[in-house]
């Protein structure tokens, strides 16, 4: 068994994160994805998040018509931090020690992988997919590559996702300002969000990012 973990906050879930997904799925000749949403992501902790169970929601209506995906609520019911570790024991457990395990996320939450709980065991239990956007400089991965002992480094690999000029903070900020967010999620989590009010008029928790997809640019 070889199987994908998606971990991230999804907040919300993007076209981005769905072909970062399939990318991996064939590039890795995955048997299944599971997309595991953070219940409460532990490096925003006193920052606002939507709430859990809405997130676990619009993945599981983003991933519905795929059968290669799967979603899972373990962090969604776990209470306290969803620190990855605990997430990666629980899918060793269910894979057996002969099963692979790929933690896929964006390279900037990999960047960070040192802080985490446990690290080196975290890459004893998977491999790091780490998905970055075009342009972005390998060289920030290969310095927490330079950190770890070679058989621990070569479990951290990148792919890179031209889809991915789309993002979360994006999204939310669109969404806030009135602009349309169509095309850039499937239309059920669209929904979704007009019919919740998600988003609306929220101050924005994190800077604008220089990756944004702006109206009219090329
Ligand atoms: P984040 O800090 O919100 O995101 C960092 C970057 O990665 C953003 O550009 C984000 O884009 C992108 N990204 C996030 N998930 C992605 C995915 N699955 N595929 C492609 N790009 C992705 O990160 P996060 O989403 O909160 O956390 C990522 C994962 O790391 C989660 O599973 C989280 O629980 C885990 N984590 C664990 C620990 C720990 O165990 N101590 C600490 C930090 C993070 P978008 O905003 O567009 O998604």
């Amino acid at each position: 068994m070889r199987l994908g973990i998606m971990g991230g906050t999804f907040d919300p879930i993007h076209y981005g994160h769905l072909v970062v997904a399939q990318s991996s799925y064939h590039h890795f000749r995955l048997d299944r994805v599971v997309f595991v949403p953070a219940g409460q992501p532990p490096h925003k902790l006193g920052r606002r998040v939507t709430p859990a169970r809405q997130r676990f929601l619009m993945v599981a209506l983003a991933t519905m018509s795929n059968p290669a995906f799967d979603v899972s609520d373990l962090e969604v019911e776990r209470p306290g931090p969803s620190y990855t570790i605990d997430t990666l024991r629980a899918f060793r457990k269910e894979v057996g020690p002969d099963g692979e395990l790929y933690f896929i996320t964006g390279a900037d939450a990999t960047l960070e992988i040192l802080d985490w709980k446990d690290p080196e065991e975290l890459l004893r239990l998977a491999c790091f997919v780490a998905a970055t956007r075009p342009g972005y400089p390998g060289t920030e991965l290969e310095e927490v590559r330079a950190k770890l002992p070679p058989a621990a480094a070569a479990r951290i690999v990148s792919i890179e996702i031209p889809a991915l000029a789309i993002s979360s903070t994006e999204i939310r900020r669109r969404v806030a300002e009135g602009a349309p967010i169509k095309y850039l999620l499937p239309e059920p989590v669209e929904q979704y969000i007009m019919k919740n009010r998600l988003y609306a008029g929220r101050a924005q928790p994190e800077e604008a990012r220089p990756d944004r997809v702006e109206e009219g640019s090329r």
